[in-house]
């Protein structure tokens, strides 16, 4: 650990974690990508790291990355969640990016490495230990702005965490944006850095002028995605969702939260909605995020032209919550595992 930590975190260690991602492990499994092939993945100290500063990723945004989570279980026995989707994702991604695409074969493997290495610091619920793989071009050409970068590193560094959000698990306030889309057509489902940095500028406006914790970006009104969690809509019947598509980052926590919806009896519907449907929602239903981050989080508050709507009292609603718990439950082996996501680590 790069900061001086306990031995093993226990629940009153959490408030230490945050913010989220500010506790990193400094040991992290590397492969490098050279003359056409991978190295075998070894486990190295951050110290050890180097990148060339013409490094084709530092100039022209060759980089993705992932992000999924281990669980400390009560039981003291870990456990990773939909490793083989994370790893599936980052090779949909490196593909845009026209980077060398590191097989689930080499990458799963590493997943492993990685929380092995960090095992002793997983913190116990609510806490998690969230691993973030990254992918870099590393030519160190800055003539190659229209080629792609034939060398690349791939690393999975760990992070022990608590909450995503400060103040747990308040219900959020979101600005609804139905101008400016969050990234560009070709990379709505891609993982890259270059997308939240284009949100940037726009979520410290909504930030500053409206307090709100992200942007809903909803462009031409088409309902899409928040800044780094998908959107869903809940009430006792039904989950709306948009259908995949490529605007949007396709959520491995929306695929499961849907599964869990519908295995709860709720009707999926997986179609486009406006921001006019979603203002009317607002007067009976819940909506909330969902990331592996964000995990499951209720919407309190909607603000469009300079209006706010609440959704039931501003806070996170009795679906949202029941929603939270089945999946919360099944990431900590409370309830059985039906679907193969999770992967025990001994
Ligand atoms: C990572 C991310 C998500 C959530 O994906 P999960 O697989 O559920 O963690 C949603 N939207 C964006 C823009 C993201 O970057």
């Amino acid at each position: 650990m790069s900061t001086v930590v306990p031995w093993r975190y226990t629940a009153s260690d959490l408030d230490q974690l945050s913010p989220f991602g500010s506790v990193l492990a400094d040991r992290m499994p590397m492969a490098r990508f050279e003359g056409g092939a991978w190295s075998q993945p070894e486990m190295i100290s951050m110290d050890d790291f180097q990148l060339h500063p013409g490094a084709h990723a530092l100039h022209y945004g060759s980089s993705c990355f992932e992000g999924l989570k281990a669980y400390r279980w009560e039981d003291d026995s870990i456990a990773l969640f939909r490793g083989d989707r994370h790893a599936r994702r980052m090779g949909e991604s490196a593909a845009q990016l026209m980077l060398p695409i590191p097989e689930p074969a080499m990458l799963e493997p590493m997943f492993v490495q990685a929380v092995r290495e960090s095992a002793a610091w997983i913190p116990p619920d609510p806490g998690s230990l969230y691993l973030r793989p990254v992918l870099l071009g590393t030519d160190p050409n800055i003539g190659a702005a229209g080629r792609p970068s034939a060398s690349a590193v791939l690393y999975v560094m760990t992070s022990p965490v608590g909450d995503y959000f400060a103040g747990g698990e308040r219900a959020l306030r979101l600005l609804i944006e139905d101008k400016q889309p969050r990234t560009t057509p070709q990379f709505g489902k891609v993982k890259t850095g270059a997308n939240y940095a284009s949100a940037l500028v726009p979520t410290m406006a909504a930030r500053s002028k409206y307090q709100a914790d992200q942007i809903l970006f909803c462009p031409g009104g088409d309902v899409q995605e928040a800044g780094a969690a998908n959107f869903i809509l809940i009430d006792e019947q039904r989950l709306v969702t948009k259908p995949l598509c490529k605007s949007f980052l396709h959520g491995v926590t929306r695929d499961s939260v849907l599964t869990i919806a519908g295995e709860l009896g709720l009707e999926v519907e997986e179609r486009d909605f406006t921001v006019d449907e979603l203002l009317e929602w607002t007067q009976h239903g819940e909506a909330a995020l969902t990331g592996t981050a964000a995990v499951l989080t209720g919407v309190g508050t909607l603000i469009h032209d300079d209006q706010e709507f609440q959704l039931l009292d501003g806070e996170t609603g009795p679906q949202a919550k029941r929603l939270r718990t089945a999946l919360v439950d099944i990431q900590r082996g409370r309830a059985a595992d039906s679907h193969g996501w999770i992967r025990k680590i001994d």
